[in-house]
């Protein structure tokens, strides 16, 4: 028992929350289960949460339960409200809920920092925002770290290492400016209706500057056309970004001969810098 809230099986039938595809529902109803992905946050008492998706609320009653200052969790099927605002009563004013699609809400406004974002989210909607929230007009961002339910396959491309198939643009995104490592894995069973693959959650820490110098839309640019043709040797893959590619790439200390997936981050940030030096 993590609270004195009823089971979350229970709360789905009260509200008669029955999971619906178009939302992308899979929910979590081992409480121990979600508090334990609140745990892998990391210490939440001085922070202020970012839940998107919180469903039914497990993921939202574990980080209460943990401590967590403030959750601000923003949910885009109504249904769920009622039940959240009970989690809402349970724990005053330490949970605001804001109904809306989190691709177009923008909770700064309700943030403190220290924030840190955890969520169990639709594959498709994670994926479009862990883009945005890795790639802001200025760095470092609003959150601290990232903990993040994605299926298994998605969350290898991310803590990816050169040299494997998982690698390429998702792997050199994070990487670059944060920490990112695998904390849990689980079964189709842990949720419920259980989906087809397997899940993972995924802890990212922002670093306050990159690993190596380098522009952030030149790098993104470069991987781009690098790992679009991944089998191709660089100096094709890239001809389109210079007319003397080749040369480019000696320079920056790489064969013209090798493939994407064979260089690391420091080759792709010194690589992207000799091409923004010589556009010049
Ligand atoms: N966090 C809950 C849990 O772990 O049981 C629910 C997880 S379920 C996989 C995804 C949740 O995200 C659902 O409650 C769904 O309604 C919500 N959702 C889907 N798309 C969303 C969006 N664009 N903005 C906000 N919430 C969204």
């Amino acid at each position: 028992m993590i609270d004195n809230l009823p089971p979350l099986r229970e709360v789905i039938r009260t509200h008669d929350l029955r999971a619906k595809k178009s939302f992308g529902q899979n929910f979590l109803l081992d409480l121990n289960l979600t508090a334990r992905i609140a745990r892998a946050a990391g210490d939440l008492r001085n922070a202020d949460v970012l839940e998107v998706g919180p469903g039914p609320g497990g993921l939202t009653r574990g980080l209460l339960a943990e401590g967590a200052r403030k959750v601000l969790a923003i949910e885009k099927d109504t249904r769920c409200l009622p039940a959240l605002a009970e989690i809402e009563a349970a724990y005053p004013g330490r949970l605001q809920v804001i109904a809306g699609d989190a691709l177009a809400v923008d909770p700064l406004a309700h943030l403190q920092a220290p924030v840190k974002v955890v969520a169990n989210l639709p594959y498709n909607v994670g994926t479009e925002l862990l883009i945005r929230w890795m790639t802001p007009a200025h760095w470092p961002p609003f959150w601290d770290s990232l903990t993040l339910m994605f299926q298994r396959e998605v969350a290898e491309r991310i803590v990816a290492q050169p040299g494997s198939k998982a690698y390429g643009r998702l792997a050199l995104m994070v990487q670059w400016r944060a920490d990112a490592r695998i904390v849990l894995h689980l079964p189709p069973e842990a949720f419920t209706p259980p989906p087809k693959v397997s899940s993972a959650v995924v802890h990212i820490t922002r670093r306050e500057l990159p690993r190596f110098p380098a522009d952030a839309a030149v790098l993104e640019r470069v991987v781009a056309a690098g790992f679009n043709q991944r089998r191709k040797m660089l100096r094709a893959a890239l001809k389109g970004l210079h007319p003397r590619i080749e040369d480019i790439l000696n320079e920056a200390g790489i064969a013209p001969t090798a493939r994407a997936e064979e260089i690391g981050l420091e080759g792709w940030c010194q690589l992207s810098e000799t091409l923004r030096l010589a556009a010049r």
